[in-house]
C-alpha cells in the first residue's frame, strides 16, 4: 500500500512532539520536484524531477577510486540515538560508509543542537556509539559557528549557559570570557530572587571586571531568575551594571544566540523546556521594560542558515583534506524533526538555489515566472558578511532534506485522520524571527531509517563505495 505523504497537514513541533498542528500546503511546491514513497517505503523520482542527479561516479574517477560529489549531514538525536542508546540501523550504516581503513567514504558531518560539551567529548562518543573513528572536524554543535564570528572573539563577552560554557567560549576563540557566577560576584546586589543568595551583610560591589561588549548564550542556564536579571542588567546598562538602566539606549550590545529549541524530548512523557523557552523569557523581559524588540547579531543552531554554512564548509574542508579534486554540489541533511532539520536544509537549499540564480541571469529570469514576483534575489554584496568573511563560498549547489521515522517525527500522527478536514496552524513554536513556512517544513525524501537514507541516497548518485 502507497504510504501518504505528510502533505496536507502534520503535527510538529520543535521537538516534533508536541501538539502542534501545523498545514501544509495540499500540493507540492511546483518550483521543486518531490519524491515519493514507493509501496516498499523507498521513494522514487517523482515526474517532473529536474535534470540527471548528480553523479557520484560518472566521470568522477581518480585512478580507481570514486570520488563523492555529495555530502552527508547527519542529525543525531533520533537519527543515530535514542538517549544514550544507538538505533540499530546506525551502526549498520556506518560500517558502510567507511573504508578498511577507517576513513569516510564520502564527507560525513554530525549536526546538532546540543551545545553543553565540546566537540572533541561529542565525536568520542558517536566513534564509540558508531564503531567507527569520528574526529572532532566532523562535529558541529550549536555553538560551533561561533568560530566564524571572529570580529566579537577579542571583545570581553558575558556568557549564559550550563557545563562547561568558559571552556567551550575560548575553545571557539573568545579570549576574554566572563560568567554569570562572575558578574554575580563582582556585583552582590543583583541577584535578590531567591532570599537565600541575597547578602547576609552590607556589601559593596568589588569591580575587578571589564566592561561587557556582548552577551553570548550558550543553552539554557540552571538559575534562570539569576541570569534573566544579569543579562538584562548588562544590556540595560550598557555593559556596566553598576549603572543604571537606560532604557533607551539604543542598539543594545551585540547578542548572540546558540540553539533556539524550544523544548526537547527527554525521558518524561512530554516534552521538556529548553533554551529556546528561555530567549522567549529574555524577548518578551526586555519587550516589556524598553517597549522595544531584542535583536540578535546571530542566532545559531538548526535551522539557522549559519550553522549549514558551517556544515558545508566542514564538509567542502573533509574533500580538501581527502584530495578529492571534483566540487561537492549535493548535501543531503538526514533528520528527524520537521521544524529543525527539514526545516534547516530546506532554507539553506534556498540560499544555495539563489546564489545560483544571483549569478545566472536566465535562472533569475526563471525564478520570478514560477513564483510570479518581479522581485530580484538578494545581490551578492547583501549576503551575510558574518560568516562570508571567514569561509569561502560554497561548492554546494543544493542542500537536500531527509526525514528518518526513528525520531520526534511520527508519521501516523502526522497524517490527519480526515484528509479533507482543514486544519490551520494554531501554535509555531519555531523561534520569534524564524516565520513559519508550509514549504520548509516538506522533506524532499521520507524513509524508515538512516539505513535507508544512505541506500537510498547512494542509489540517487549512483555511487558505490569501494
Ligand atoms: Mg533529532
Amino acid at each position: 500500500m502507497q504510504q501518504k505523504r505528510p502533505s496536507s497537514t502534520s503535527s510538529c513541533d520543535v521537538t516534533g512532539a508536541g501538539p502542534v498542528t501545523l498545514q501544509l500546503r495540499n500540493n507540492l511546491r511546483k518550483n521543486k520536484p518531490r519524491e515519493q514513497l514507493s509501496h516498499r517505503g523507498r521513494p522514487v523520482i517523482s515526474k517532473g524531477d529536474e535534470g540527471t542527479p548528480t553523479c557520484g561516479l560518472s566521470g568522477t574517477h581518480s585512478f580507481t577510486k570514486p570520488q563523492p560529489r555529495f555530502g552527508l549531514l547527519f542529525d543525531i538525536d533520533g537519527v543515530l540515538v535514542r538517549g544514550r542508546m544507538p538505533i540499530p540501523a546506525a551502526k549498520k550504516t556506518f560500517e558502510k560508509l567507511v573504508n578498511s581503513q577507517g576513513q569516510f567514504v564520502v564527507p560525513v558531518v554530525f549536526v546538532t543542537n546540543a551545545g553543553n560539551c565540546l566537540r572533541q567529548t561529542k565525536a568520542d562518543q558517536l566513534s564509540h556509539i558508531l564503531g567507527v573513528p569520528i574526529n572532532q572536524e566532523q562535529v558541529v554543535m550549536s555553538h560551533s559557528p561561533l568560530r566564524m564570528l571572529k570580529k566579537f572573539h577579542d571583545k570581553c563577552v558575558l556568557v549564559s549557559g550550563q557545563g562547561p560554557v568558559l571552556d567551550i567560549a575560548k575553545n571557539v576563540g573568545f579570549k576574554n570570557v566572563i560568567s554569570i557566577d562572575m558578574l554575580r560576584e563582582s556585583y552582590p546586589l543583583l541577584d535578590m530572587v531567591d532570599h537565600n543568595r541575597r547578602p547576609k551583610l552590607p556589601t559593596n560591589s568589588v569591580i575587578n571586571l571589564p566592561k561587557v561588549e556582548a552577551v553570548v548564550l550558550f543553552g539554557e542556564p540552571i538559575r534562570w531568575e539569576t541570569n534573566l536579571q544579569l543579562i538584562i542588567d548588562v544590556l540595560l546598562t550598557h555593559g556596566n551594571p553598576s549603572g543604571i538602566h537606560q532604557s533607551q539606549v539604543t542598539p543594545h550590545l551585540p547578542l548572540l544566540a546558540c540553539n533556539m529549541d524550544l523544548m526537547w524530548m527527554a525521558e518524561a512523557n512530554s516534552p521538556r523546556f529548553g533554551h529556546g523557552t528561555f530567549l522567549v523569557c529574555l524577548e518578551n523581559i526586555f519587550k516589556k521594560i524598553t517597549g522595544r524588540e531584542l535583536k540578535y547579531e546571530a542566532l545559531m543552531g538548526k535551522p539557522s542558515e549559519l550553522t549549514y554554512h558551517f556544515a558545508e564548509f566542514l564538509i567542502r574542508s573533509q574533500a580538501l583534506e581527502r584530495e578529492w579534486k571534483l566540487p561537492i554540489t549535493t548535501l543531503y541533511a538526514i533528520g528527524d524533526n520537521l521544524m529543525t532539520d527539514i526545516y534547516g536544509a530546506n532554507l539553506y537549499n534556498r540560499y544555495l538555489e539563489e546564489r545560483v540564480a544571483r549569478k545566472n541571469p536566465k535562472a533569475v529570469a526563471k525564478m520570478a515566472a514560477v513564483t510570479g514576483s518581479a522581485a530580484t534575489v538578494p545581490g551578492e554584496e547583501e549576503s551575510d558578511s558574518l560568516w562570508e568573511s571567514e569561509l569561502a563560498l560554497p561548492s554546494a549547489t543544493s542542500c537536500k532534506s531527509v526525514l528518518v521515522c526513528t525520531g520526534v517525527y511520527n508519521h501516523s500522527a502526522d497524517v490527519p485522520s480526515d484528509p479533507h478536514r482543514c486544519i490551520k496552524e494554531t501554535v509555531f513554536h519555531g523561534h520569534r524571527d524564524f516565520r513559519f513556512e508550509p514549504a520548509l517544513v516538506e522533506p524532499d525524501y521520507i524513509v524508515q531509517d538512516v539505513a535507508e537514507a544512505v541506500d537510498l541516497i547512494f542509489e540517487h548518485e549512483k555511487f558505490v563505495p569501494q
